[in-house]
C-alpha cells in the first residue's frame, strides 16, 4: 500500500501550487494528474501579479521571466467602433504592473521542475483517480491501467469543475446560470502590431468575442448562447468564418485557420460554489470547489490563491500529524468571502455585458455606465485593473516556502 500525508487530486494550478508549497513545508504530498503531460490548449494562460510576486518569493522569478511570455498592460473593449479601455493595470501597486500571458504547460512545467527538488514531492502524471479509498486516500488507475490505492491522511480535491473527489466526498454545488458557452479557435497573427499584448473584447451585431494576442497567433473566444453549439454548428462552418471575421476584421488569410468543425473548439461555461469546501478527510480548492466563469479571465488567480492559503494553513497540522476539520474549515474560511465577491462580479458582467451582447443590444451608445465612467475618468480602470488583476486579498507566502 502507497501511503502520503496529503494526496493532491489533480495537477493544474491549483494542484501544483498546494504540492510545491507543502513540499517545501516537509509534508509528504502527492499529486496525482491524469493527464501524461500538462500540453493543453485553451487554458487559461494568463499569469495575474499576486502570482508573479508568489513566483519571486518562492524564488522562481528569474526561471518564470525565460518562458515565451507577453505582457498585457491594458484590457481593451470595443464596442462597434468605439474602443474603451476597461483596465489599466500599469496602474496597480507593486512590481509587475501587468499580466503575464505564459502558456500553462510552461507555468505547471515550471512549477513540476521546482517540486521535483523537494525530497518529500512526488507528482505521477498519467494517474486518474477513480475514487475515494475507506479509510482515507484514493483508489487510482496507474499509466499502464492497473488499479492502486493511495492512503492518505488528507485528500485535497484540485480536480477541476468537474471534480470527482467532490462527488465522492458527497458535496454538492450550487450551479449558476451562465448565458454562454464559448466556441475557442487559434488564427494566426499576419502583421505584428507592436510589443505589448493585446487583448481585445468585441462586441457587435449581437456578436461577441475575446482575441489574446499570444505572439504569432490570437487565441480568441466566441461567445454563443448557453446549449446553441449543435444548432449553430449546423448552419455550417463557412457563415460562422464569415461572422467571426465580421466582428474581429480578418480576411482570408487568417480565416484560413478555421479549416472545419474540428478546428473550433467547445468549452461550456460552469459557475458553481460548494457551500462546505470539506467532508472528513477530504477539502476541495480552485475550480472544485467554485468553477469560475471565464468573465475577467480570473479563475487561474483564485485557484493559486486557494492552494497559498490552504498550504499556509494546512502544514503544521499536517506535519504533526494533528490535523482536524477545523483546519479545513480555516481554509475555507479564509476564501470563500474572497470568491463569492468574485463570483458576484463575474455574475454582473454576465448581465451588465454578454447577455445584452448576445441579444444585439449592447453597441456604441448602450455601453455600460461603468465602462462609460472609465472612459470619461481614466482614473477608474486603476480600480478594475486592482479587482481584475490581483483581486479584494492577496494570499501571503508563508515562510516555509520562501527561498
Ligand atoms: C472557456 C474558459 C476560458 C477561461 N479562461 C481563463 C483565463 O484566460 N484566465 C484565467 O485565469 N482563467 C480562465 N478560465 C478559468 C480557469 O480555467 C479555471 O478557473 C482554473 O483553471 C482553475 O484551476 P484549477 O487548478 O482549480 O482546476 P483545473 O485547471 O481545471 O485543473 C484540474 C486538473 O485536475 C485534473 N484532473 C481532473 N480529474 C482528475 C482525476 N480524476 N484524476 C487526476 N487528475 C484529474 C485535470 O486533468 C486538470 O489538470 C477559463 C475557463 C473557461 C471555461
Amino acid at each position: 500500500m502507497e501511503r502520503t500525508q496529503c494526496c493532491v487530486v489533480g495537477g493544474g494550478p491549483a494542484g501544483m501550487v498546494l504540492g510545491l508549497l507543502l513540499a517545501r513545508a516537509g509534508v509528504e504530498v502527492t499529486v496525482l494528474e491524469k493527464h501524461k503531460d500538462f500540453f493543453r490548449d485553451f487554458r487559461g494562460d494568463t499569469v495575474h501579479p499576486p502570482t508573479l510576486m508568489l513566483l519571486d518569493e518562492l524564488g522562481l522569478g528569474d526561471r518564470f521571466a525565460e518562458l515565451p511570455s507577453k505582457r498585457l498592460e491594458k484590457m481593451r473593449m470595443m464596442f462597434g467602433d468605439a474602443t474603451i479601455v476597461a483596465a489599466d493595470f500599469s496602474r496597480i501597486p507593486g512590481p509587475h504592473k501587468y499580466i503575464a500571458m505564459v502558456p500553462q504547460w510552461d507555468f505547471l512545467n515550471l512549477l513540476a521542475e521546482a517540486a521535483a527538488g523537494e525530497p518529500t514531492f512526488t507528482l505521477k502524471m498519467g494517474a486518474e483517480v477513480t475514487g475515494l479509498r475507506e479509510g482515507g486516500g484514493v483508489r487510482y488507475r496507474d499509466p499502464d491501467g492497473a488499479e492502486r490505492e493511495l492512503a492518505a491522511t488528507l485528500v485535497v480535491g484540485c480536480d477541476g469543475r468537474d471534480s470527482l473527489i467532490r462527488a465522492e466526498a458527497g458535496l454538492v454545488p450550487r450551479e449558476y446560470d451562465v448565458p454562454m458557452d464559448v466556441w475557442w479557435v487559434r488564427v494566426p497573427k499576419l502583421e505584428d502590431t507592436g510589443k505589448e499584448a493585446q487583448v481585445f473584447g468585441r462586441f457587435a451585431n449581437g456578436l461577441a468575442g475575446m482575441t489574446m494576442d499570444r505572439g504569432d497567433y490570437y487565441q480568441t473566444s466566441y461567445l454563443i448562447r448557453k446549449g446553441q453549439d449543435e444548432a449553430l454548428r449546423a448552419e455550417g462552418i463557412e457563415k460562422f468564418r464569415e461572422r467571426i471575421g465580421g466582428l474581429f476584421g480578418w480576411g482570408a488569410g487568417e480565416l484560413a485557420a478555421i479549416r472545419d468543425w474540428d478546428d473550433v473548439k467547445l468549452l461550456k461555461v460552469r459557475m458553481s460554489k460548494l457551500r462546505h469546501w470539506y467532508s472528513r478527510r477530504v477539502l476541495c480548492i480552485g475550480d472544485a470547489a467554485h468553477a469560475m466563469s471565464p468573465a475577467g479571465g480570473i479563475g487561474v488567480n483564485i485557484a493559486v490563491q486557494d492552494a497559498v492559503a490552504a498550504a499556509r494553513i494546512l502544514a503544521a497540522p499536517l506535519r504533526r500529524g494533528t490535523l482536524t476539520a477545523r483546519d479545513l474549515a480555516r481554509v475555507q474560511r479564509r476564501r470563500a468571502a474572497v470568491v463569492s465577491l468574485l463570483q458576484k462580479q463575474q455574475l454582473a458582467e454576465h448581465k451588465m455585458l454578454i447577455e445584452p451582447a448576445l441579444d444585439g443590444t449592447l453597441n456604441e451608445r448602450t455601453v455600460p455606465l461603468p465602462l462609460r465612467a472609465s472612459d470619461r475618468f481614466p482614473q477608474l480602470t486603476a480600480i478594475a485593473a486592482v479587482l481584475g488583476g490581483i483581486g479584494p486579498l492577496r494570499e501571503k507566502t508563508p515562510a516555509f516556502a520562501r527561498r
